[in-house]
């Protein structure tokens, strides 16, 4: 048997029984993992143990036919519960949207550091989001998942010639199957999902992709090149994950009603 202490971010958990609950988590150290937690429902200490909860853990294994078996989870400390998230319903589904993709996203026995560092960041950064920041927020946020998970697409050249999309002047075009962005001389082929952007939106792509905008800060973007980059960054994770993200078109609705409010 073995014992391995961990900060964690809960990244799903449901019941097991009466008492218990199984819960996934997110650890730098351990990647993905999967945990019983016995008694969990009837422990009053455990407080708030719930989605987007971050705490530190201890985990015991028991290896079996040089497997791991399911590991136990024997404590747990919160550090924080993100309460003021919990209070608003827009900023629960951007919480709920980071766990779905990184949760897709990370493998179990791999150190996730910055994948990790991400989610708590955002963690962080949403319970205490100035009013009108809540979709810049989350388009940096994706922005720096697919950076950090290696999904990014080329934001700069065309994945067919290479030539740079910056000198380009027609209707440039966005092909999440191809994972790049086409110039306007080589087009999509006919039967291609595309989606079609302006050169002003490919520049504030690449300008916003780098790690020195990875913590959410005051932005104030144009509607249309925001909307354009929020449906590039939602097709080209969609396309990496190879899933059909399923709290992204409710996150949305709350997105283009909650910077008014
Ligand atoms: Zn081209």
């Amino acid at each position: 048997m073995a014992h391995s202490k961990t900060e964690a971010i809960v990244l799903n958990c449901f019941d097991y029984s009466e008492s218990s609950q199984i819960v996934h988590l997110l650890s730098p150290t351990l990647g993905k993992v999967h945990v019983i937690a016995k008694g969990i429902k009837r422990n009053k200490s455990y407080g708030v143990f719930d989605l987007f909860t971050h705490g530190s853990v201890v985990l015991l294994s028991r290896k079996q036919g040089g497997e791991d078996d399911l590991k136990i989870l024997v404590e747990l400390s919160v550090i924080s519960s993100f309460q003021k998230i919990r209070t608003r319903s827009d900023r629960i589904h951007a919480a709920l949207h980071a766990l779905e993709i990184t949760s897709s996203c990370a493998q179990e026995a791999n150190p996730e550091p910055e994948l990790f560092d991400l989610l708590l960041r955002l963690l962080t950064s949403l319970g205490n989001l100035p009013i009108g920041q809540l979709r810049v927020t989350m388009l940096l946020y994706s922005l720096r998942f697919l950076e950090v998970s290696g999904f990014a697409p080329n934001w700069s050249g065309c994945f067919r010639c290479d030539r740079p999309l910056k000198v380009c002047t027609g209707t440039l075009r966005f092909l999440p199957g191809s994972g790049g962005f086409a110039c306007s001389s080589c087009g999509a082929p006919d039967d291609s999902l595309f989606v079609r952007v302006q050169t002003k939106t490919i520049e504030l792509l690449a300008e916003l992709s780098g790690p020195s905008h990875s913590k959410p800060k005051s932005v104030t973007l144009p509607e249309r090149p925001l909307r354009e980059m929020e449906q590039i960054t939602l097709l080209a994770l969609q396309a990496s994950l190879d899933r059909q993200l399923r709290v992204a078109p409710i996150l949305n609705r709350y997105l283009r009603k909650s910077d008014h409010k």
